[in-house]
């Protein structure tokens, strides 16, 4: 199968670093075809204007949609199109920062997932263009287990998510797996951290065998 791996994290050597290169050689392993986008390492830029665009619909008023719906996209924006459109299933794996994805990891889907090649027209949800494809949130986060179950500090981290699984990637016609939480990764030992991702490959191994969310009733 293939799969894209989008990393948001600043640090290689970090645990979202160790879980991306894990991910990598797992599915590697396994006979998959990996692509990946680290969004840091190849500078990818998360504001969205006309730079998306080579061309001008409007050049009196830019409304992005219609440029979407009209324009050519500029190189960067292409790259990371086609890379979606060639996936069977997109893994992102971040930290979680702020409650949600970091801010280069939100300005890729402002730009990337486009009106028209990405949906419109009736085409999400269930009718989604990337009907078919899977896609799992894997996060880690600062906070422990306890503080993100319903009746915690933080709350229930599945509601949290669901603005991502829901109004991101389900909009867009993905199947949406059981999230991959690693819960302060901080806090931990060497070992338990070396189990975690020892955990966290035996996953992926049987990832395409899993059944989805349906996150929009949870
Ligand atoms: C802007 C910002 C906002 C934040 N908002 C939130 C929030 O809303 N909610 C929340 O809960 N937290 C929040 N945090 C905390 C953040 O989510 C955590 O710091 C982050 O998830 C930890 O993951 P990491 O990859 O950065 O860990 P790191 O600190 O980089 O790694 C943890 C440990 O893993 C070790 N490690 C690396 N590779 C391996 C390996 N191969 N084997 C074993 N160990 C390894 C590292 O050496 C390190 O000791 C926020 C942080 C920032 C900066």
């Amino acid at each position: 199968m293939k799969i894209l791996i989008v990393l948001a994290h600043p640090e290689l050597q970090s645990m979202n670093g160790a879980m991306y290169h894990t991910a990598i050689e797992t599915l590697q392993a396994e006979g998959h075809e990996v692509k990946v986008s680290d969004l840091y390492r190849q500078a990818f830029d998360p504001v969205s204007d006309r730079r998306n665009f080579t061309t001008v619909y409007n050049a009196a008023y830019f409304k992005q949609q219609l440029e979407e719906k009209h324009g050519v996209f500029a190189p960067d924006v292409e790259t990371e199109q086609q890379k979606v459109e060639w996936c069977d299933l997109m893994i992102w794996q971040f930290p979680l920062w702020w409650f949600t994805v970091p801010g280069v990891l939100k300005g890729w889907v402002d730009r990337v997932f486009a009106y028209g090649r990405f949906y419109g027209e009736a085409r999400c949800y269930q009718n989604g263009i990337f009907k078919g494809k899977k896609a799992l949130l894997s996060l880690t986060t600062g906070g422990t287990a306890e503080k993100y179950e319903k009746t915690g500090e933080h709350g229930d981290l599945d509601a949290i998510l669901k603005p991502i699984n829901r109004g991101m990637l389900e909009f867009v016609g993905f199947s949406v797996l059981e999230p991959h939480v690693v819960y302060a990764p901080v806090r931990m030992t060497q070992k338990e951290r070396e189990g975690i991702l020892g955990d966290y490959s035996e996953r992926l191994k049987g990832i395409f065998k899993e059944e989805f969310l349906n996150v929009g009733i949870y």
